[in-house]
């Protein structure tokens, strides 16, 4: 029996996306502040493009990752064993597991404690799907931008906050079925308001690989939870007015720490929405690249040489500082209105 307080939302297809901010609001490009932090400066240069490649590799190289396939508990093994690597002991390194009717299915959950129990979450889904088909389990299904983008991102970041004392808990959360519909997400959501978490901010990434389809090559989207579109999932208005500010300091870190530029756009069709509706504030990293004219979106040839990995990179660092920028800071500027 499935839960009552569990929302179903529909497959999550990016293309059908809302029609978002003026442009005048999203295109305000930070100048760099005047003084950067040495702290966040130094953790940056540590992102490496080579350990975000072999992730990309290793992750694609699942015949695919659809979550009702045989694959997707070799694809969770796999990532609880990457996070062990890293540094993270066994108890840091957890499965959430739910049950979706058809398997149980697992999010993988790496804890790394801080100083207080406030909570910034990062996550991106692991599964895959064939637009063609959203039931072909047997086809090859590589998942290059969507969404082994997100997740490489996420294990170098994990990789490198491993061995930093920070304030804030991190929870780097890796979801299964959101492309059946948010499912994991859906899951972990409510269980993180039914233990009443202290969860202060969600930073969601999906699809962050395969520039060209913003402004410029180095332009990167930052969703933010202010828009009322049609497809748009901002259903809390109380939680808009932090989701903007986390925003904005995200597009700062971009101008600050590398070579991108920071363009808001709306949250839709991904794993942030089910926090959205409980009210948690989310911000997402987006490249813009689910288009009609993009062929590679849920198909077979979203393969790794479509993607750009300074540019992934880049977007890595982003993340990562924009982590740092916030976790370091006791109590966290007060800006959830939760
Ligand atoms: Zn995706």
């Amino acid at each position: 029996m499935e839960r009552p307080f569990l929302k179903y939302y529909p497959r999550p297809d990016k293309r059908n996306k809302p029609i978002g901010l003026p442009e005048s609001e999203k295109m305000s490009i930070k100048s760099k502040s005047l003084v950067i932090d040495k702290f966040i400066d130094s953790q940056i240069s540590l992102v490496s493009r080579s350990n975000i490649e072999r992730w990309i590799n290793s992750l694609t190289s699942f015949h695919n990752r659809h979550s009702k396939s045989i694959f997707i508990d070799q694809v969770a093994n796999w990532l609880k064993k990457e996070l062990e690597i890293s540094g993270y002991d066994k108890k840091n390194v957890k499965y959430y597991k739910f049950d979706e009717g058809f398997f149980e299915l697992k999010n993988v959950i790496c804890n790394r404690q801080g100083e207080t129990n406030r909570l910034i979450l990062v996550c991106a889904h692991y599964d895959t799907i064939l637009g063609e088909n959203v039931e072909d389990i047997v086809s090859r299904a590589p998942g290059a931008n969507d969404n082994a983008s997100g997740v490489a991102a996420i294990l170098e970041i994990a990789r490198i906050l491993c061995k930093i004392d920070l304030k804030y808990d991190i929870q780097f959360v890796f979801f299964s079925a959101e492309e059946q519909g948010l499912r994991g997400s859906e899951h972990y959501a409510q269980y993180l308001k039914d233990n009443q978490a202290a969860l202060e901010l969600v930073i969601n990434l999906d699809m962050i690989g395969e520039p060209g389809f913003l402004p410029t090559k180095k332009t990167v989207q930052v969703d933010v939870d202010n828009d009322n579109g049609e497809f748009s999932c901002n259903e809390v208005k109380e939680n808009d007015k932090a989701s903007e500010i986390f925003a904005e300091h995200m597009k700062q870190m971009a101008s600050d720490y590398t070579d991108l530029e920071g363009k808001l756009g709306p949250v839709y069709a991904s794993d942030y929405c089910p926090f959205e509706s409980r009210g948690y504030v989310v911000i997402g990293a987006y490249d813009g690249s689910a288009e009609h004219n993009n062929p590679h979106y849920h198909s077979s040839a979203d393969v790794p040489s479509n993607l750009d990995l300074e540019f992934l990179t880049s977007v890595t660092k982003m993340v990562l500082a924009t982590i740092l920028y916030e976790a370091k800071r006791v109590p966290l500027e007060q800006v959830s209105n939760k």
